[in-house]
């Protein structure tokens, strides 16, 4: 059997974040696997780990990256983002051939009609590139090197699509738009280009990779790791909730992916169902470092969104660190293997009520819970930061340790 190590080099040897040694030339690259292979390493391993002298050295990203959800008023899942057609897994990913299905014209038809030109400081802060990037630079990308596939979804910022690398091996990817004149609008500029090259920086099995990124006049396109089953959420809206075993195999997909995240001192901070997707295995996928936190108008839709997922010391305005993320944690596993998050009081004056109630730590669990879940959850949300179970020990928890696949290689459960 293949081991990480050994995935690991043959990602390397696939050449995607190298330059060509001309620009007239083919990309350098030692092997040239199938599609299948390519697909497949994708997905289940993300990309090869940085160079042990560079993996402790990311800065820490800007304190005012919270997210809040949109009010809820009917069922939580239910009022999620509308349930369209941008989470059709892509099983025939891991076939010859891949399908990645008919593109609808849809990033020319919003350039003409979307987004100014920007100039001046911002041009200069925007023009973000990967193959000049300090740690990792790419080989040098454009729109004209993808063949462009179905639109995946539309995000704040601009159009996501499936595409493929025109040169070989043909790597199939996410493409995600982002409007320059819409971030100067939302003043985010500097944020934006930091979570950039952040997330380029990031290499773990259950964190969505940044393959490089490349602009135009009027956008930045993220090259993103295709998670081939889409949005985490819409399987929660589905279902209403997820079997015991389920959660627990993403739970400890979350807490093993928080941990490098911690040891990068890297916080998200946005836990939440909304900012996971699933791999086309079905492992977990920890997307959305912030740039949609930075959507013009958020802040004031953070004043009467649920709190959902914030925890105590960010409800009352105090200082926070990386245990903010163990509290959404708890709030996911409750979310999971109930189907609503702990605190959500809906109708009038809920929000003022969630308040307290997280404030208060008023955690209530339905009668059908095993102990075990009821345990984790129950030390993850503890009201003082120090108190919560540090991931280390989320990973070695009974309710964890029950379900984990015996053999284990995180990101690769396989769940439908
Ligand atoms: P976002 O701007 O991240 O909210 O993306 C908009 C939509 O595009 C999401 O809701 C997903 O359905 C889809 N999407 C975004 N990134 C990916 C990805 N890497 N792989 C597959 N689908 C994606």
């Amino acid at each position: 059997m293949a081991t990480i190590g050994s995935v690991t080099r043959q990602i390397a040897a696939l050449e995607l974040n190298k330059k060509p040694t001309s620009s007239a030339g083919p990309p350098l690259h030692t092997k040239q696997p199938s599609q299948t292979n390519v697909a497949k390493l994708l997905s289940k391993y993300a990309a090869p780990l940085p160079p042990l002298s560079t993996q402790n050295t990311l800065a820490k990203p800007q304190k005012s990256t919270q997210k809040m959800r949109a009010p809820t008023t009917g069922s939580s899942n239910s009022n999620r983002k509308a349930a369209t057609s941008s989470s059709s897994p892509a099983p025939e990913a891991t076939q010859p051939g891949i399908d990645i299905g008919n593109y609808d014209g849809g990033l020319e038809i919003d350039n003409e009609k979307r987004g100014e030109k920007v100039s001046g400081e911002a041009a200069t802060e925007l023009a973000l590139d990967s193959s000049s990037a300090r740690q990792y630079p790419t080989r040098v990308w454009t729109l004209h090197d993808f063949d462009m596939g179905r639109p995946l979804g539309k995000g704040k910022f601009g159009r996501v699509y499936m595409v493929r690398t025109k040169a070989e091996p043909r790597y199939i990817l996410a493409l995600k738009t982002l409007y320059k004149s819409e971030i100067v609008a939302g003043r985010v500029e500097k944020q934006i280009r930091r979570e950039i090259e952040i997330q380029q920086n990031l290499r773990h099995p259950n964190v969505l990779r940044l393959y490089g990124y490349f602009h135009d006049e009027k956008r930045i396109f993220l090259m993103l790791e295709f998670a081939g089953k889409g949005e985490l959420y819409r399987q929660l809206a589905k279902y209403g909730c997820f079997s015991e075993k389920r959660s627990a195999r993403y739970i400890d997909q979350m807490a093993d992916a928080l941990m490098y995240l911690h040891s990068k001192h890297v916080i998200h901070r946005d836990i939440k169902p909304e900012n996971l997707l699933l791999g086309l295995n079905g492992e977990l996928k920890i997307a959305d470092f912030g740039w949609s936190v930075h959507a013009p108008g958020n802040r004031r839709r953070t004043m009467c969104g649920t709190l959902d997922y914030l925890p105590p010391e960010m409800v009352e305005g105090k200082e926070h660190g990386e245990k903010v993320d163990l509290w959404a944690l708890g709030v996911l596993t409750y979310e999971f293997v109930v189907g609503n998050p702990p605190f959500e009081v809906r109708g009038h004056g809920g929000v003022d009520r969630t308040y307290t109630r997280i404030v208060k730590v008023d955690l209530r669990f339905p009668a059908a819970l095993s102990p075990d879940v009821k345990d984790v959850i129950a030390r993850l949300l503890r009201h003082e930061p120090q108190d919560r179970l540090p991931l280390s020990k989320v990973l070695q928890h009974p309710w964890i340790v029950k379900y984990r696949p015996k053999d284990c290689l995180r990101g690769r459960q396989v769940y439908e």
